[in-house]
């Protein structure tokens, strides 16, 4: 597999596709060591996972450094990026010995339930945000005891390859975390399929988890889906409009629109419509678009020309393009950040994901109207609304079908928040206080008090 950067079109690397026998081989070791790992004190457990946080952290620059290059993240980003994997595995370093049990009141003994581990854990993960969403997987599946095998996608391999020797580095046993790179159709359907593999977290399009979930069904093998996503930016005329109009731009070109909670619908309320616009294109002109490794970039280019193709097919010839930002010319796979004021609610840039950084902006009429059409969509996954009516931010808040809302704000993921999406957004939560229990099975014990001969 190439990996190039899409800054410059670069080769960066090459790395070996594993195939399907090797994926077997990583998952008996992981089938090993699981048990070493459970075996561990949760004491000796949780020290090791924040062993695993400081090595992650001394290797900050290191870990932006390859993302930049792999995935033409800007440098200001990949660092948070890789400071959010040290912010998990120590947040999950306090899981260890807190995966308490119950005790519940019962007849002639005693009852108790206790969390054990499922055994190996499969992730696969998409490309854009390598380093964060394979450790929304990784620390708490580990930090519940069990062993994580992880499938990177195909075009941005180079950092979860390197976070699983830095794992090592820190003292984690071998083999507890392993990264088989490959295609999807072979290392990741294995995982899927493999009797071994007792869950699989899933992040990516809701094509291939359709496909991953019927895998699963065919083993009764539990799964975690985190899919895609046509979030609504909700911006009513009491607002604060040009907060909400300088927010906006960052709301869904983050990443270059690659971002799964990217809020690609703005809708506005239609007294405020015209003023909200002539904002946005300000707030769009001052989006600094361009090369990754300046700090002053703030949004880069598309992850590959394939990509960007696809992008384009979505803003044709005759696309109602109200305005765009700027990009560079010359090598690189860039697009620049573009508005569009679709009017029939069946146009696909207002019903499909584009994973790019195109925005359409739409009128509403009051708040009823800005519910109906937030919830016009297959997904849920996010969202923003912008009011200074309290009363209004809640109503609008319960109303929306979607796993993850900011109100006055566009931020979507916080690790000790739970996080995941409605409908077609996907099924189950990451992160958050009770993420480690999702690698768990409840197991309840009932011990007899009866004196031995004397049961009924
Ligand atoms: P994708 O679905 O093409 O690939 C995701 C992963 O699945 C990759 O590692 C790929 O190799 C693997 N895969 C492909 N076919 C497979 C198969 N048959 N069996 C098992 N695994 C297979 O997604 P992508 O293009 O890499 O990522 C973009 C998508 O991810 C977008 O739809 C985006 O919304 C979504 N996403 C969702 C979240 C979330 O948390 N909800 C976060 C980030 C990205």
């Amino acid at each position: 597999m190439k990996v190039i950067n899409p800054a410059t079109e670069e080769l960066v690397a090459e790395v070996e596709p594993l195939d399907a026998e090797a994926v077997d081989a990583a998952v008996s070791r992981a089938r090993r060591a699981a048990p070493r790992w459970q075996a561990l004190s949760p004491g000796d457990r949780a020290r090791l996972l924040r062993r695993f946080a400081d090595v992650v952290d001394a290797a900050n620059e290191e870990l932006a450094t390859l993302e930049v290059r792999n995935s033409g993240h800007p440098i200001g980003n990949a660092r948070w990026e890789a400071g959010n994997v040290r912010d998990v595995l120590a947040y999950y370093s306090g899981a260890p010995e807190r995966l308490i049990g119950q005790q519940i009141p019962v007849a002639d003994g005693l009852d108790v339930t206790f969390h054990e581990p499922l055994g190996v854990v499969g992730a696969i993960v998409p490309w854009n945000f390598p380093m964060p969403i394979a450790s929304w997987a990784f620390g708490p599946a580990l930090a519940a005891g069990n062993a994580v095998v992880l499938k990177p996608a195909e075009l941005t391999p180079l950092t979860a390859l390197r976070l699983a020797e830095l794992a090592l580095e820190a003292g984690l046993p071998e083999d507890l975390f392993q990264v088989v790179p490959g295609k999807g159709s072979v290392v990741g359907q294995r995982l899927v399929e493999h009797p071994d593999v007792a869950k699989i977290v899933f992040t990516g399009s809701t094509e291939v988890g359709r496909s991953v979930m019927a895998g699963c069904a065919a083993r009764v093998k539990p799964v975690t889906l985190e899919l895609g996503g046509k979030s609504a930016n909700v911006v009513f005329a009491d607002a604060d409009l040009e907060a909400a109009a300088c927010a906006a731009p960052y709301g869904v070109f983050d990443n270059a629109g690659q971002d799964c909670c990217a809020r690609s619908r703005i809708l506005v309320e239609r007294a405020v419509y015209d003023r909200f616009l002539e904002l946005l294109r300000s707030a769009v002109a001052a989006v600094v678009v361009g090369d990754p490794t300046d700090e002053k970039t703030e949004m880069g280019p598309l992850i590959s020309a394939q990509h960007r193709e696809r992008v384009r097919s979505y803003v044709s010839e005759d696309a109602p393009v109200a305005f765009r930002g700027s990009a560079p010319d010359g090598a690189g796979f860039w697009y620049p950040p573009t508005i569009v004021t679709p009017s029939d609610p069946a146009d696909p840039l207002l019903r499909e994901e584009i994973f790019g950084p195109v925005v359409a902006v739409v009128p509403f009429d009051d708040e009823h109207d800005a519910i109906r059409i937030a919830n016009d969509s297959d997904f849920g996954l996010s969202g923003s609304i912008w009011t200074r009516d309290v009363g209004r931010a809640i109503r609008v808040s319960r109303g929306i079908e979607a796993g993850n809302l900011s109100v006055n704000s566009n931020s979507s993921v916080r690790y000790w928040t739970p996080f995941g999406g409605f409908k077609m957004s996907g099924l189950g939560r990451e992160l958050g206080p009770d993420a480690a229990l999702a690698f768990t099975e409840t197991k309840n014990v009932f011990i007899s008090t009866v004196p031995t001969g004397k049961e009924s």
